[in-house]
């Protein structure tokens, strides 16, 4: 008979949930972030699109994979006080197992990302491969001599907060400064662009440099007047791909890995402008052989990728620690 699996992931503002076979994703239905509720509204939101989709396919599932935003509770598969949703705690191993008697695993969303690749993606003939994701954050997923890495907490691979710029003035969402995320993350990057623009007051007065001082710069106006050869645009992204091709450096020096892939929506929609300079940057600064360095195939799908090579092979490491 053949085995089906469920793949999960929950983003800030959207979850979508699918079902799929060793072969690949089957189909997926998408639905909006529940933003407040108690601490299993997320849980029933998901088991109700089970039920309503997947019931006929529901006996043969053999477990469920959840790649999740994070901060993670590695060991009971929870998310603790997310960013961007007001829920405290939100779980989801102990309810989904409880209601649907499978087996279920979580991993932050990046982390998943990376088995996605290794499974599905450019990984599947490498033992050392990073998975970078530029979003609203950055984060990534490591997997080193064909082990995930996970740490005390789950946090092993938050190569987001990788200081970038030791004596810098730009916050960082976690509280930090000059941190990879700071610059390049998409939810940083309008109070970025408007402490660039304060810094900087004798700068042409371009339309980017207006609404940067007004904290009103989103990552695609961004992008679209670097298009149109606005200064300031050009003067912020340049910054960022200088940050972001020093945390690439690290991550490299850090885990000398033989492919990189990159992804998320601020990269995956600018990659003609992102990707060859980040990675001149970076290779300027490593001490290892360089590793292929390539934009994901799996596109905006690769933590639902990640969750369902998570739910096919959950790692021992993740098994040992999430009960
Ligand atoms: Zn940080």
């Amino acid at each position: 008979m053949d085995k089906y699996y469920i793949a999960i992931d929950i983003g800030a503002t959207k979850i979508r949930v699918a079902i799929g076979d060793k072969n690949g994703l089957i189909e997926k239905k998408v639905f909006l972030t529940p933003r407040t509720g108690d601490s299993l509204i997320i849980a029933r939101k998901i088991y109700e699109c089970i039920l309503n989709n997947y019931s006929s396919f529901i006996d043969r599932v053999e477990s469920i994979g959840i790649g999740t935003i994070g901060p993670l509770d590695i060991r009971m598969g929870r998310v603790v006080n997310p960013t961007n949703i007001d829920i405290e705690i939100v779980e989801l191993k102990k309810p989904l197992e409880d209601w649907l008697k499978k087996p279920v695993y979580v991993l932050n969303d990046a982390a998943a990302g990376v088995l996605g690749e290794k499974m599905f993606g450019l990984g599947k003939n490498y033992s050392n491969i990073v998975y970078i994701t530029m979003s609203t954050g950055v984060g990534g997923g490591v997997i080193v001599d064909d082990h995930l890495l996970i740490g005390k907490l789950g946090n092993a691979h938050e190569i987001g907060h990788i200081v970038v710029d030791y004596d810098s003035d730009i916050p960082c969402g976690c509280g930090g400064y000059g941190h990879w995320e700071a610059f390049a993350g998409g939810a940083n990057i309008p109070r970025f662009a408007k402490i660039l623009a304060r810094n900087n007051p004798n700068m042409i007065k371009t339309k980017c440099y207006k609404e940067s001082l007004r904290g009103e710069l989103t990552p695609p106006k961004l992008f679209k007047y670097y298009r149109e050869n606005d200064m300031f645009a050009k003067y912020i992204v340049e910054r960022i791909i200088k940050a972001s091709g020093a945390g690439l450096a690290s991550v490299i020096n850090s885990y000398d890995p033989e492919l990189v892939t990159l992804g998320g929506s601020v990269y995956l929609n600018n990659i003609d402008i992102l990707k060859e300079p980040m990675i001149r940057y970076a290779l300027k600064n490593i001490i290892t052989e360089p590793p292929k360095i390539e934009t994901t195939p799996l596109g905006e799908d690769i933590v639902l990728y990640g969750a369902l090579a998570l739910a096919i092979n959950p790692p021992e490491e993740l098994i040992r620690i999430q009960k």
